[in-house]
Parts: C-alpha cells; sequence; structure tokens
C-alpha cells in the first residue's frame, strides 16, 4: 500500500536525500564539536537550552503528538505549524506546470499560495451552499481531479469558513476513487470543535488518506507554530528529507510539551466544550437579528454569517472595538463576516452591537 503513496512523489526527488545536518548521523559522544556551536550559552538564555542545534523532530514532542492524535511517531511530520505541512507535500508531490492541487472555495487561502509558489495548477471546485452548509460536491471533486491530474486534493474539515465537516464516508468515496492517483489531505484544524472523528481512522485502510492536526486554534499555541501532518510513514520519510534542517525552535518544543501535560489538556478540553456552547449561543442570537440573512451551521470555533448590509455589520462592530473577519472578497461570500467564538463578555458585546445595528437602520 505504501508503493502506491510513495509512487506520488515527484519523480525527480525519488533518490532525494536532503541537507544532512550534524544532527542527521547518529553518533555518541561526550565532547560535541561538529556543528560550529557557541560552547557558552548566551546570557539571555538563562538554562543554556537553546546553545545547540535542535533535533529535526524532537522524540518526545513527535511522541506527545503522535499519543495526543493516536497514531504512530512514524506517521508524524512535526512542522512549523500545519501551513508548513501544507508548502512540504506542494513542493514534493508535484511537478511545476503538470500537476495539479484541488481545493474547494471558499476555503482556508494557503492551498491555493502553495499551489502557486510551485507553479502547480489549481483546481477550484466550489462548495455548494446547501440546507447543511457549504458543502463539497464530491463527485465534482473526484471528476475535476482525475480531469487535472491533481496529486493533492485538500477537504478542510470542519470548513474554514464555511464551518461544515466532511463526512468520514465521503473521505472514503475520494480516497478510493483516486488511490494511486493523489493524496487526499483532510486538514482539521478545527477537529477539536466537531463531532464527526477524525480521519486518521482511515489511514489504515487507505494510504492515499493523510491528516493535517495544529496547536495553534483549540490548543491556544498560535505562536509556538507547531503543526502536525500525519501520513504513511513512506511518505513522511520523504518529507523529512525536504523539510528544512532544524524546523522546530527548541523554545517552541518545550512549550508546545507543557501544553500538552495531561493538566493541560483537560483545561483545553473544558475550554473546547466552552467554545461549543458559546458557539451555539452566538448562532441562536445572531439567527435572530433581523440584519442578518443567514447563520450557518458550525462545527468549528466560528461562525459564519450573512448580512444584509456586511459592511454596516463589519464598520459597527470595529467602532465597537471588535474586529471579525471580512470574507466579502471570497467566492459566493459577498455578504458574510466570519466572527470567531470569544469568551461569554465578547460573545455578548458582538450581539449586542449587532442589535443596536438593527435600532438604528
Ligand atoms: C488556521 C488554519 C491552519 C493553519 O494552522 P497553522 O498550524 O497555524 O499553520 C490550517 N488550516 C486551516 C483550515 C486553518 O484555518
Amino acid at each position: 500500500m505504501s508503493e502506491s503513496v510513495i509512487n506520488l512523489v515527484r519523480a525527480d526527488l525519488a533518490s532525494f536525500g536532503g541537507y544532512s545536518s550534524a544532527r542527521t548521523a547518529k553518533l555518541s559522544g561526550e565532547i560535541w564539536l561538529n556543528a560550529n556551536e557557541a560552547a557558552w550559552a548566551n546570557p539571555g538564555d538563562a538554562d543554556g537550552s537553546c546553545r545547540r542545534y535542535p533535533d529535526p523532530q524532537p522524540p518526545a514532542l513527535v511522541q506527545a503528538l503522535a499519543d495526543l492524535y493516536g497514531v504512530q511517531p512514524a506517521q508524524m511530520l512535526v512542522g512549523r505549524g500545519s501551513d508548513e505541512a501544507i508548502d512540504l507535500l506542494v513542493r514534493t508531490l508535484c511537478e511545476p506546470g503538470r500537476d495539479g492541487v484541488l481545493f474547494t472555495p471558499p476555503v482556508f487561502g494557503m492551498y491555493a499560495v502553495s499551489a502557486r509558489l510551485q507553479g502547480a495548477r489549481a483546481i477550484e471546485v466550489p462548495l455548494v451552499d446547501s440546507q447543511d452548509g457549504l458543502v463539497p460536491d464530491i463527485d465534482a471533486v473526484i471528476a475535476a481531479a482525475i480531469d487535472g491530474n491533481a496529486k493533492l486534493v485538500f477537504l478542510c474539515s470542519p470548513s474554514n469558513p464555511g464551518g461544515r465537516s466532511v463526512p468520514l464516508a465521503q473521505v472514503v468515496q475520494v480516497a478510493t476513487a483516486l488511490a494511486g492517483r493523489a493524496l487526499v489531505v483532510v486538514d482539521e484544524a478545527y477537529g477539536e470543535f466537531a463531532d464527526e472523528p477524525s480521519a486518521v481512522s482511515l489511514m489504515a485502510e487507505h494510504a492515499n488518506i493523510a491528516v493535517l492536526r495544529t496547536l495553534s486554534k483549540a490548543h491556544g499555541l498560535a505562536a509556538a507554530r507547531i503543526g502536525s501532518l500525519i501520513a504513511d510513514p513512506a511518505l513522511v520519510a520523504v518529507l523529512r528529507k525536504v523539510q528544512a534542517p532544524y524546523p522546530i525552535p527548541a523554545p517552541c518544543s518545550a512549550l508546545a510539551l507543557a501544553g500538552l501535560t495531561p493538566e493541560a489538556l483537560s483545561i483545553t478540553a473544558q475550554r473546547v466544550a466552552q467554545v461549543r456552547s458559546q458557539r451555539a449561543r452566538l448562532q441562536q442570537a445572531l439567527a435572530t437579528l433581523p440584519v442578518v440573512r443567514r447563520v450557518y451551521a458550525s462545527d468549528a470555533n466560528f461562525v459564519l454569517a450573512r448580512f444584509d448590509d456586511a459592511q454596516g455589520a463589519f464598520d459597527a462592530l470595529l467602532a465597537a472595538g471588535i474586529v471579525v473577519r471580512d470574507q466579502r472578497a471570497a467566492p459566493q461570500l459577498g455578504d458574510a463576516l466570519r466572527i470567531t467564538v470569544g469568551t461569554l463578555e465578547q460573545n455578548d458585546r458582538v450581539i449586542a452591537t449587532l442589535s443596536a445595528l438593527k435600532a438604528s437602520t
């Protein structure tokens, strides 16, 4: 099964060895003079933990994340946010000018950015605005992927900014149809907030499914820049060679480990529950406002809503000191704003501001 996934790697990278760093060779010794590091710690580095280059994939961090996501360390690639993993996948799989990257607008912008930078063709299959919200047209995704020689198919689940999860049965449908042709990447940046289980459960059966996770959203560590790609171990081994030499800064790794202790994880779980209940509250309140045309169902930590006057709503919120995401430049979202679920008090202010807007029009 791994065989077919490894065949998706660019032919010219088949025997690529990557950069051989001072940490690549597994040597042991007492006095380390092989990497031109300083013999003394910087005065600003109180415990001296940053004097030496870090392990490219710090084993303790990889293990902690593998445990968190319920996978094996060999399936893990840890990088600078899941953004780095997106970029690595596109660069490693797509030959410029030949291969395609499929995604489903309106959606997270990095798939398009990475495709553009690599000179890979962007294959856009618009989400369909249905009763259930903005959802992918699975048959169209499969047809366009085959037609356009897609090497990568990004399914954002829950989708940003659409908000809906892609049911696992649909992920299987796409992966089965594209086996041997494309890697199906399920971006679960908001997976913690959803009911739909992670697509990692499908990977044993479908080697061409990969999953993206991050500590940036539910775990509250956006500035630490720690994201994970979970994929077939053979593919992960190739991606590690393409990745920058020492991608995980030691302070970030330490911070992530501190954020993954059982105590920290239980607090994170409580906050996720809080977001889910606040999300319901915000959705209910928005739905009653006359200035709101439609509130979308959300499996994530934000709410997408359409307004009669999105500019007016955006401006009113801004005047009240509240910054939300203007989605009007995104396809199909010419009247929409995306509001991140905040604390109870913050959500109250959003609701109060938009309620007052009604009074003034
Ligand atoms: C925020 C976000 C990411 C980026 O996460 P990082 O790990 O911070 O790079 C990836 N995918 C989606 C859909 C996002 O919304």
